[in-house]
């Protein structure tokens, strides 16, 4: 039995840093995706290879967190979360004696690596709805995104929030998705910049600075500490007013980003589903002045390029991502698109950086059968 899925890697529209504060995030699909042509066999061993990678790997279906590291511990940790799910529902019992038996795994994509655009999910979901369906296990698409998110979290071991598998699992074409990170309730939010003659320009720096993980984590135990700070179980739940009364200035900078952002979510929100889509270009701009100088999690490449596009007529831009390099988004007017991307180019030209790559999306669907 053979099946291949695909699934895309996602951009935050607005939303960033507020998953692990409980608040709302607006990922939309992108056309960009990732396929896994997954063949039950046997063997008791999975085998994987990946277009973009030189040699196959092969491990026991029986992995265990540790086992695998490298690239094919993403495909290994879904392996890993499905046989967990398999055995706790009982569902090896009954209709597929001894569950996942043996495996050959097939990656190809198209999502860029490591750019923030997340290749690691479109990898792990595109490997678990491909297993989903040539085991029958008919899960549903929460759980498929449930599986792949423990697969990061738990045995590559990198301590993500539900965003980026959600929405590789639940995104729509011509959508964006509202995701209360609370309450993990999600909501399809029109999002079509095209019919507004609008274009939606992803830039990848290229930049990427070692620092982002030491970072992250800095980020996430400040956020934790102004809400115990506050008395709050998260900064969700903070208004202005009690951002303010924080007596540690990084702390207060760190909270307000948090606060503001989920309002500008809100905002966004409200804009989009009342169909002007045109209007949202300054909470774009805003956010990044909030994440450059209250979360301070931007550097010179992503402030240039943001920088660079509203020069030339950008409506509103951002870096999207958890920030210290990857890509910035621009939204343009159709007929501002060739300045925009021209001053971008001479922006990182003047300074000798690496040419960064630029692109129009639009919103696609979340992960679907592939041939
Ligand atoms: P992002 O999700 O933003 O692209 P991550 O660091 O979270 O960045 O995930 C990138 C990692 O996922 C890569 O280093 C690699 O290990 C793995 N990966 C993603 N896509 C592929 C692929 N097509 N082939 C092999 N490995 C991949
Ligand atoms: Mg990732």
């Amino acid at each position: 039995m053979t099946s291949t899925w695909s699934a895309p890697g996602r951009v935050n529209l607005i939303g960033e840093h507020v998953d692990y504060n409980d608040g709302l995030v607006l990922p939309f699909a992108l056309p960009m995706t990732t396929t896994a042509r997954v063949t039950l066999t046997s063997s008791g061993n999975v085998t994987v290879c990946s277009a973009d990678v030189d040699q196959p790997v092969t491990f026991a279906v029986d992995v265990e967190p540790g086992d695998v590291t490298g690239w094919s511990a993403y495909v290994a940790g879904v392996v890993w979360a499905l046989n967990d799910l398999i055995s706790q529902t009982g569902e090896a019992d009954d209709a597929r004696p001894g569950g996942i038996r043996g495996l050959e795994v097939e990656i190809r994509s198209d999502v860029p690596v490591g750019a923030g655009l997340s290749s690691s999910a479109a990898l792990e979901c595109s490997v678990a709805c491909a297993l989903n369906d040539a085991l029958e296990l008919r899960l549903d698409r929460p759980t498929i995104a449930s599986v792949a998110r423990r697969a990061e979290n738990d045995f590559v071991g990198v301590p993500t929030g539900a965003m980026d598998q959600l929405a590789s699992m639940l995104c729509q074409e011509g959508y964006a998705l509202l995701l209360d990170c609370r309450t993990m309730e999600t909501r399809q939010v029109s999002f079509d910049p095209g019919h507004a003659d609008l274009t939606l320009l992803v830039i990848d720096t290229h930049a990427g600075h070692e620092l982002s993980g030491s970072e992250y984590g800095d980020r996430r135990k400040a956020c934790e500490a102004a809400a115990a700070r506050l008395g709050l179980g998260s900064l969700r739940d903070a208004d202005p007013d009690q951002v303010a009364s924080l007596d540690d200035p990084v702390l207060q900078r760190r909270a307000r980003h948090v606060v503001t952002e989920i309002e500008r979510v809100h905002e966004v929100v409200s804009v989009l589903d009342a169909g002007r889509v045109q209007d949202i270009g300054g909470f774009l701009t805003a956010s990044h002045e909030s994440l450059r100088d209250d979360f301070e999690v931007s550097v010179e490449e992503l402030d240039v390029a943001v920088d660079a596009a509203l020069a030339a007529g950008a409506l509103g831009a951002r870096m999207t991502g958890a920030g210290f390099g990857g890509c910035v988004i621009a939204l343009c007017r159709n007929a501002d698109v060739g300045e925009v991307e021209a001053s971008v180019r001479a922006a990182y030209d003047q300074r000798d950086w690496v040419a960064p790559s630029i692109w129009p999306t639009t919103p696609a669907q979340g992960a679907a059968p592939a041939l």
